[in-house]
């Protein structure tokens, strides 16, 4: 089957044809491509068309997809059987490995997916400060969990409403969203609630990648030490692709918990949280806070994320993504220099091309601006005629990898420049 007839039949089966959301391609307005390979930097549909690929599976795939070492670990390890249910060696080992490896980290705890770990270290803050409320900020995404799916109100620190149905206003009570980027918004959310914890992406890549600007984390650390909350990095997306470990480290501003997914599992569903060892120990079995999981630490996830680690760092995996990163980003810039209409944003392995007209982007308010229709021709310009897959949305952050080459970074430049000259006709 094609893809056009895998998008019928599939929407008669699962919601909107996709287990997530994104993948139907909504937001770029054509039909969802379908998929059954991916190796390296490339990702094949059905039709056995070889695409660059630019989404990497949302990130985890630092060393590009199905690395021989991974590959040949986890068919060694599934020999051994899929799932224990019980301690096992592997799971001591990853732990020792991402706390050797990552400042501040005393004690993980390993779970299926980030929305597992940003939802259990939220319960985790709560427990330790015995304080109810959090602070979220607009535009980042912790993922799906009902206290965390909150819009903001615009401008202003709000209570949150939730984002989706179903979410009942209950849940969302204690979700107070700030506007990103805005320090004095998040002193007056600490003045009128009772905060357990700030949780923020401290470098964002679900409204495309925004830095964060100067002072902005210190500030956030000072306010939380001043008020007795805790400070929640969510790395999901960032961790091991926006420095040699963390954007905590990037920024010289540490955290108390950390929470990891995507590349920590190497692309099996593996989430972590972790931090302070006295946070830490306040979850059961050893304190009062409950968290669990069937098939978490499982061996062969475990195996993968662990072998991913250890590759990244014997591979200098950081140095090299970040090479060709910088070379792209000079490659575009260079190009859009004369453009008022497009504006380019990276840190290490991660960057968006924003349609965007004006001044830089600061925040999703300014990301909703954006010229959508054009970058809907663009991502569909791309994939179709220039084969090349990058995220379905204006809101979303480009991956790159180790074995992305300068060659594959003039494909990019060439097809955003060819797509510039036929916008023109
Ligand atoms: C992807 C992501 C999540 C959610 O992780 P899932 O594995 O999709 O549940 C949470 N936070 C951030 C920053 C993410 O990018």
């Amino acid at each position: 089957m094609n893809s056009e007839t895998l998008a019928i039949s599939s929407k008669n089966l699962i919601p909107g044809g996709v287990n997530s959301p994104v993948r139907a391609f909504n937001a770029v307005g054509g039909q969802p491509m379908f998929f059954n390979k991916a190796v390296g930097p490339y990702i094949y549909n059905v039709e056995g068309e070889e695409i660059l690929d630019f989404v990497l599976s949302w990130g985890p795939g630092v060393l590009g997809h199905a690395p021989t070492r991974i590959v040949k670990a986890v068919q060694e390890e599934v020999e051994g059987g899929f799932c224990y249910g019980m301690a096992s060696p592997l799971e001591c080992d990853l732990a020792q490995y991402v706390c050797d490896k990552v400042d501040g980290l005393e004690m993980v705890r390993f779970v299926n997916s980030g929305t597992e770990a940003t939802m259990s270290a939220i319960r985790l803050a709560r427990g330790f400060t015995g304080k109810s409320d959090f602070v979220k900020f607009e535009g980042c995404y912790h993922g799906h969990s009902d206290g965390l799916l909150v819009k903001a109100g615009s401008g202003v620190a709000t209570f949150g409403e939730a984002s989706s149905a179903g979410v009942p206003e209950g849940y969302t009570k204690h979700t107070i969203s700030v506007p990103f980027n805005d320090l004095s918004a998040t002193r007056k959310a600490f003045e009128n609630g009772d905060i357990a914890a700030v949780i923020i992406e401290p470098v964002p890549g679900n409204m495309g990648v925004v830095p964060t600007k100067d002072g902005f984390l210190q500030g956030l650390r000072d306010l939380c030490d001043e008020f007795g909350a805790l400070l929640i990095f969510d790395e999901v997306m960032c961790g091991f692709r926006v420095s040699q470990t963390t954007a905590a480290h990037r920024y010289g501003v540490n955290p108390d918990l950390f929470c990891f997914g995507k590349v920590i599992g190497g692309g099996m569903p593996v989430g972590a949280f972790g931090g302070r060892k006295e946070v830490m120990e306040k979850l059961a079995p050893s304190g009062s806070v409950y968290q669990a999981g069937t098939l978490s630490g499982n061996p062969i996830a475990m195996r993968a994320g662990l072998e991913t680690l250890k590759e990244f760092y014997e591979s200098d995996c950081f140095a090299k993504m970040d090479a060709i990163g910088a070379k792209l980003e000079s490659t575009v810039r260079e190009l859009i220099a004369i453009r008022d209409d497009v504006k380019f944003s990276r840190i290490g392995s991660m960057f968006t091309l924003f349609f965007h007209s004006g001044d830089e982007i600061e925040n999703v308010e300014d990301v909703g601006k954006c010229d959508f229709d054009r970058f809907g021709r663009f991502f569909n310009f791309m994939l179709r005629e220039k084969k090349i897959l990058l995220p379905p949305s204006q809101y979303e952050s480009n991956f790159l990898s180790s074995v992305h080459t300068e060659e594959h970074m003039n494909r990019y430049v060439e097809g955003l420049k060819e797509f510039f000259s036929q916008e023109n006709k």
